[in-house]
């Protein structure tokens, strides 16, 4: 092999799905752009595969942007129907409920196909990196090595990986049995048989870290010996995108049939005029497989929209189904397994499907798979600055192997739910479609993304092994002072008001993924409570001062709010206030000396969209206030009360992984050029 070219990269993103493109954004978001992101594939994806948006998957959206591009394009999924037979063994609607938990967040499910997710990143990484990032394909890795003797010096580049750029035919897959797109391929390597052609050009890239987004057959994973628990199940499902011809009431309406012999179907409208049918089919072909009952595996090629849409239509009995426009079908058969590790050394890092793997219905890969990343991110990007100790990457593994624990036992009950036959008036035999529909008003919950509660570590304040998530600990950690502020979950969206101009905001807006960590300051009702006016110009003072946690992390060359902003939220009437009497700390200058208006805000009313009740909805008392620490990915970190104990508290907490940067910030004020990418 003749290597041509040889380069040293911060990160090599190996894998360009859901995972690697919310990967590269972040890093192109926080300014860490010497990133290289590559894919076997030759064209991006434009029909099928996944489609569902969950909440905080748009919550995250919406911080870098481009939420509006989802509310605008995909289809909103408002309610949920239960179909199941009657006495008779004939289906009828047994219930219906909204499709998202009300008031769990200010997004509700939408679903829309994952090209055009793809196209979404595509154009925020190239706005983020000012053109410098985009996915390369078709691009194959060889050889990945680890030099272990570098891996603990964090300027060294101890990942080398060979890199042969594919032509274009040689990256095309090949199809099975269809001209429709379609998710049933042999990729060119999955067989292991492909040699290259003599005019490739190859290089090596010497990375600091490697992330391996590249799906379920991750080749990464492998290189790095990592494993996969679980096993496969005897479930098959085929996936069928089409515009339907039916006179079935609920076709734009999410649905689940439980039919009485010929299996279930989840029913998923979407956008222009699409539906998607996820079809069990329980006479799909099969090969022997290895031989054991639970994993005959399923004949990929014989899946035909034919073959699905049949067994769509004994479904769908009495009402009669044809479809036209068929854009996408698949087929699958269930598997349920969980990587045993995250990661090689802390420099090699594998997430997404590349670390579980479940059935669609619930719609949690995609959304699962980017969240993976979005934790993975911003830990990367402060290591790779020198804000952070490289050590703050063992979180990632922590946090999301648990995460997606949950979710295949999360999908183990749904699938054996959604699957099974249904109890009849001859046999009590089956799945209760009553558990069904409760197991599904809970699953929902956990589905929303919104729940996920990361366990005690350096990066999150509370004790370890007392996450809700974790089995056998339903109780979140909640500091009294800010009760609707679990530690460890997501930051909740409420509405407040800024004190300068009164328009109304979501919190949240003004706490946008651009890599900073917030403390929102609840400075409580300053005008009623001497003592928190006291307070308030105690911290100002103290945030004035020569070494403060914010000043002590940021960097000189950078504006003194860009790694620790400070947000005021106070519960006085907006009027009873005013602008100047607020310490200068909170309205810090930039390097132009303009003063910055957006960050002192009040839990008050607005003009025309009502009163958020901010203090009522983060559970924090007006009378006594609280701190509430943020991490750059949105989940609380800390809370701490109003005192100079409470303000060394959180000192404390930084110093236990933030590195203090010489030169660092010494003085309020000044001319400081900015470095972030605004
Ligand atoms: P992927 O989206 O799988 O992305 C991995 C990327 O890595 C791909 O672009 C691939 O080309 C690239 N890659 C792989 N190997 C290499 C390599 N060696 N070198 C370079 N690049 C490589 N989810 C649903 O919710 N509903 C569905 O109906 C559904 N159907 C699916 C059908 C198929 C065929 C597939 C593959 C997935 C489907 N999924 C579905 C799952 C959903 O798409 C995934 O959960 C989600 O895309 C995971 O994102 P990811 O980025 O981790 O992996």
């Amino acid at each position: 092999m003749v290597i041509t070219k040889e380069s040293n990269v911060d990160v090599l993103i190996i894998g360009a799905g859901p995972a690697g493109y919310m990967l590269a954004n972040w890093l192109a978001r926080t300014g860490v752009t010497n990133v290289r992101i590559i894919d076997k594939r030759s064209t991006e994806i434009f029909t099928g595969q996944a489609d569902g948006l969950q909440c905080r998957t748009l919550e995250i959206f919406q911080s870098f942007g481009f939420a509006d591009r989802a509310l605008k394009e995909a289809n909103h999924m408002l309610e949920i129907c239960f179909w199941e037979p009657d006495k008779d063994g004939v289906i009828h609607r047994s219930g219906r409920m909204p499709d998202t938990i009300i008031g769990i967040s200010r997004f509700q499910q939408m679903v829309i196909h994952q090209g055009r997710i793809e196209a979404w990143f595509t154009d925020a990484i190239k706005k983020w990196s000012s053109g410098k990032l985009a996915v390369e394909r078709p691009v194959l890795p060889e050889t990945l090595a680890i030099d272990e003797s570098k891996v603990d010096d964090p300027e060294a580049y101890p990942v080398s990986v060979n890199l042969r750029h594919l032509k274009k035919d040689n990256a095309l897959p090949e199809q099975f049995g269809s001209k429709i797109s379609n998710g049933l391929f042999r990729a060119y390597d999955d067989a292991g048989d492909y040699k290259g052609d003599a005019n490739d050009e190859l290089e090596t890239v010497h990375a600091k870290y490697v992330v391996g987004t590249d799906g379920a057959h991750s080749w990464t994973r492998r290189q790095i010996g990592i494993e996969l628990e679980g096993e496969a199940t005897d479930y098959i499902w085929g996936v069928l995108d089409a515009v339907p011809i039916t006179n079935f009431p609920d076709i734009r309406l999410r649905c689940s049939i439980h039919s009485q012999d010929s299996g279930s179907i989840m029913i998923i409208p979407r956008e222009n005029g699409l539906v998607r049918l996820y079809c069990q089919l329980k006479e799909a072909p099969r090969d022997e497989g290895d031989g054991s009952a639970t994993a005959r595996r399923m004949d990929r090629s014989k899946i035909t929209p034919e073959f699905i849409l049949n067994t769509a239509k004994k479904i769908f009995a009495p009402y009669t189904l044809e479809v036209t426009d068929i854009k996408w079908y698949t087929g699958y058969q269930i598997g349920q397994r969980v990587a045993k590790q995250f990661q090689k050394s802390n420099r090699v890092f594998v997430g997404g499907d590349a670390t579980h793997t479940h059935s669609p219905k619930a719609g949690q890969g995609m959304n699962t798979s980017m969240c993976d990343t979005f934790n993975l991110g911003w830990k990367l990007a402060h290591v790779i600055k020198g804000l952070a100790d490289p050590s703050i990457l063992t979180t990632y593994e922590q946090e999301r192997r648990q995460v997606a624990r949950d979710l295949i036992n999360f999908d183990y009950k749904f699938s054996r739910l959604f699957s099974g036959k249904p109890k009849s008036k001859d046999s009590d035999e089956g799945v209760s479609l009553e558990e069904f529909k409760k197991f599904f008003e809970k699953g929902n919950e956990f589905a929303s993304g919104t729940i996920v509660d990361y366990d005690g570590s350096m990066l999150i304040n509370k004790p370890k092994g007392v996450s809700a998530s974790n089995s056998g600990h339903e109780e979140l950690y909640l500091n009294p002072l800010a009760k609707g502020c679990p530690i460890g979950r997501r930051f909740d969206q409420a509405q407040v008001v800024m004190q300068s101009d009164c328009r109304p905001y979501y919190l949240n807006d003004m706490m946008l993924s651009d890599g900073r960590w917030r403390v929102v300051y609840f400075a409580g009702d300053i005008k009623r409570q001497t003592k928190l006016y006291d307070f308030m110009l105690k911290f100002g003072n103290y945030l004035d001062g020569k070494d403060t946690f914010v000043k002590r992390y940021t960097p000189a060359t950078a504006q003194l709010d860009s790694v620790i902003e400070i947000l005021l939220v106070h519960a006085s009437e907006r009027v009873s206030v005013e602008w100047d009497e607020f310490p200068t700390a909170f309205r810090i200058r930039d390097h132009k000396e303009r003063m910055n208006y957006w960050k002192i805000f009040a839990d008050d009313d607005s003009y025309h969209e009502g009163h958020g009740h901010a203090y009522n909805n983060y559970g924090v008392d007006p009378l006594f206030g609280a701190f509430v620490v943020v991490r750059p990915d949105g989940h609380v970190a800390d809370v701490q009360e109003l005192t100079t104990q409470g303000i060394d508290n959180i000192d404390k907490f930084f110093s236990a992984f933030m590195l203090p940067q010489t030169p660092s910030w010494t003085s309020h004020g000044g001319y400081i050029p900015s470095t972030e990418p605004e």
